[in-house]
């Protein structure tokens, strides 16, 4: 019952035929896909820890928690009243619980404290935080993905690393060694270049205990983490450096925030401008090769920022059945309607594919993975991104529909899934950059081309849809004169190939045979293409 006991009968009419508030669900145990793949891809261990996210995840008090961190947007101190610098940033206390509930589940480290599976187990509880709130998953991700980057160098990896593995959050804005846990953030896009990041003009000159910074960067999100990874030019050329919000020595490294970007979306996390200004750097990896090693943080976030947008749709998914099931229009309710029958299993289907495809991707950066697995790690992830990031906004659009005007009301956190929908097109690899980076991969590494051929050539003969757009990615390859300018459609033909691969090799048989015959065939991308209404039942049953 609602304890505000709002009025029902009122002077002018009664309320009637609204949907109820969506009530504590199960982000876990609600989600048969998403269990499912868990299982399959090796995480079946992590069962409680995803468990107990998953009940929290789905409960009114934590959604309530998102909506007041993005209501409450994040504000810069830059200087205090006598005009001194302050650098700080100022959070809602709705965004530090949901930063306290990420880090007590060990969303931003169990991947690596785990023998087996634990990437598999990262994936499945940032796809549920994410779907209360995107904007503390930044700085989870960002720290989370730092440590392949960070055991770069020993001696900074021996001081950082147990303060990562820490399973708390601790915001306390002081020197790290003084802090029970960390965060970790990332700076590299700079105004006259994001993608393009050898454009970039910040200096790195050595001293006698490491190195001053002189420069700024036109994005930094999360510039309360207590360090960063960023690249500057040193003497050797384009370096990577940890920069710690304070000096060895106890006092404040230069880390001057100029202001805060107004986003579309994404509001309960900061994302910053910055300028360093002697600012206390420590190289990591080789001098002269700080893409190579910076690429192992991106390689990490990139996966997070294509399980983002599942995330995004599973949501849109919920509300939007939901409110199908309690509305009601011409004498139905709207889920017995057949016409939005098959707009929400179509929608279903995108969700279950994007998953299965993020789910075994995340086998593939777990330790121990074959060579096979190291090559889909690395451009399985980069189509996965480009793909997934181009059908959320559209999802979330079609599930902002199917509540109707009330779903473009703010109320019905549509407008926020929509909002945060480009975001993660956008950084750790804009599209184009990653289908011309996946085509890089195929020229330098022809194995890695193989190692996604071989997983739909495996399926070949089980269905004609996907045998033609087989036919259709080699025809292309043949012709290398025309790959840069067709490179989006070899990464979607690619994505959507592999996730009916995936479906086929073990089922459940109407998914598969759904997918194959609405996303491969030539018949459109609007939701509500599905034709055989056996395979919208058993798609609803399962989301
Ligand atoms: C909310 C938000 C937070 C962010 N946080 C961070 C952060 O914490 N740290 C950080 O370092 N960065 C951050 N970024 C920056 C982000 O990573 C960059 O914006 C992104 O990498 C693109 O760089 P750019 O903006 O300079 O665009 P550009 O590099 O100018 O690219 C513009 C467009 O051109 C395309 N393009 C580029 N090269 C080619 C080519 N050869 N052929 C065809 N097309 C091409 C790109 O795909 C893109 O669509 C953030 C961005 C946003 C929106």
């Amino acid at each position: 019952m609602d304890s505000r006991a709002p009025l029902e009968q009122l002077a002018t009419h009664t309320v009637s035929n609204q949907a109820p508030d969506l009530p504590d669900y199960h982000a876990y145990l609600d989600d048969t896909p998403l269990w499912e793949g868990v299982a399959r891809e090796g995480g079946a261990d992590h069962e409680p820890r995803l468990r107990a996210l998953g009940e929290a995840a789905g409960s009114a008090a934590v959604m309530a928690l998102g909506e007041q961190a993005n209501s409450n947007p994040p504000r810069l101190r830059a200087f205090d009243r006598q005009g001194r610098r302050l650098d700080l940033v100022e959070y809602h206390p709705a965004y530090h619980q949901l930063m306290r509930l990420g880090c007590e589940h060990g969303v931003h480290n169990h991947a690596w404290q785990a023998e087996r599976g634990g990437h598999v187990a990262h994936v499945a509880l940032l796809y549920m935080l994410y779907q209360a709130e995107g904007g503390v998953c930044c700085p989870l991700t960002m720290t989370h993905a730092v440590r392949p980057a960070l055991r770069a160098s020993t001696e900074l990896a021996a001081f950082w690393e147990p303060l990562l593995d820490v399973e708390a959050y601790d915001p306390a804005y002081c020197p790290a060694s003084d802090k029970q846990a960390v965060t970790f953030g990332m700076a590299m896009t700079e105004k006259q270049g994001g993608s393009d990041v050898r454009a970039n003009t910040t200096r790195a000159e050595p001293v006698s205990d490491g190195y001053l910074l002189q420069g700024h960067k036109w994005f930094c999100s999360a510039p309360m983490s207590d360090a960063f990874l960023t690249l500057a030019q040193a003497p050797e050329g384009l370096s990577c450096f940890l920069v710690p919000r304070w000096r060895p020595d106890g006092t404040r490294n230069p880390f001057l925030i100029q202001r805060l970007k107004d986003k579309l979306g994404n509001q309960a996390n900061a994302s910053a401008e910055i300028e360093y200004a002697a600012t206390w750097a420590m190289p990591l990896g080789p001098l002269g090769e700080g893409v190579k090693t910076i690429i192992g943080m991106v390689q990490q976030t990139r996966l997070d920022a294509a399980v983002a947008p599942v995330a995004l749709m599973r949501q849109a998914l919920v509300r939007a059945l939901h409110h199908c099931r309690h509305r009601g229009a011409f004498g139905k309710a709207l889920i017995d309607q057949p016409l939005m029958r098959n707009v929400l299993a179509d929608m279903a289907l995108e969700v279950e594919a994007g998953l299965r495809l993020v789910l075994r991707l995340a086998r593939a950066f777990e330790p121990g993975a074959d060579e096979q697995d190291r090559h889909l790690a690395r451009v399985g992830t980069a189509i996965a991104k480009y793909w997934l990031n181009k059908r959320s906004p559209e999802f979330t659009c079609e599930a902002m529909e199917c509540l109707g005007g009330g779903g473009y009301v703010e109320e019905s956190l549509m407008p926020r899934l929509y909002r945060e929908a480009p975001v993660n097109g956008i950084w750790e690899g804009s599209g184009n950059v990653l289908c011309l980076d996946v085509l890089r991969a195929f020229a330098r590494e022809p194995e890695s081309l193989q190692a996604l051929l071989s997983i739909i050539e495996a399926r070949r003969g089980e269905h004609a849809a996907l045998d033609r757009t087989l036919a259709r990615i080699k025809g292309l390859l043949t012709r290398p004169e025309e790959l840069e300018m067709r490179a989006r459609s070899l990464a979607e033909w690619l994505a959507q190939a592999l996730q009916a691969s995936l479906l086929l090799e073990d089922g459940p048989a109407e998914v598969a045979e759904a997918w194959c015959d609405a996303r491969l065939s030539e018949r459109g991308r609007v939701y509500g293409a599905l034709r055989d209404s056996a395979q919208v039942e058993a798609l609803l049953a399962r989301a």
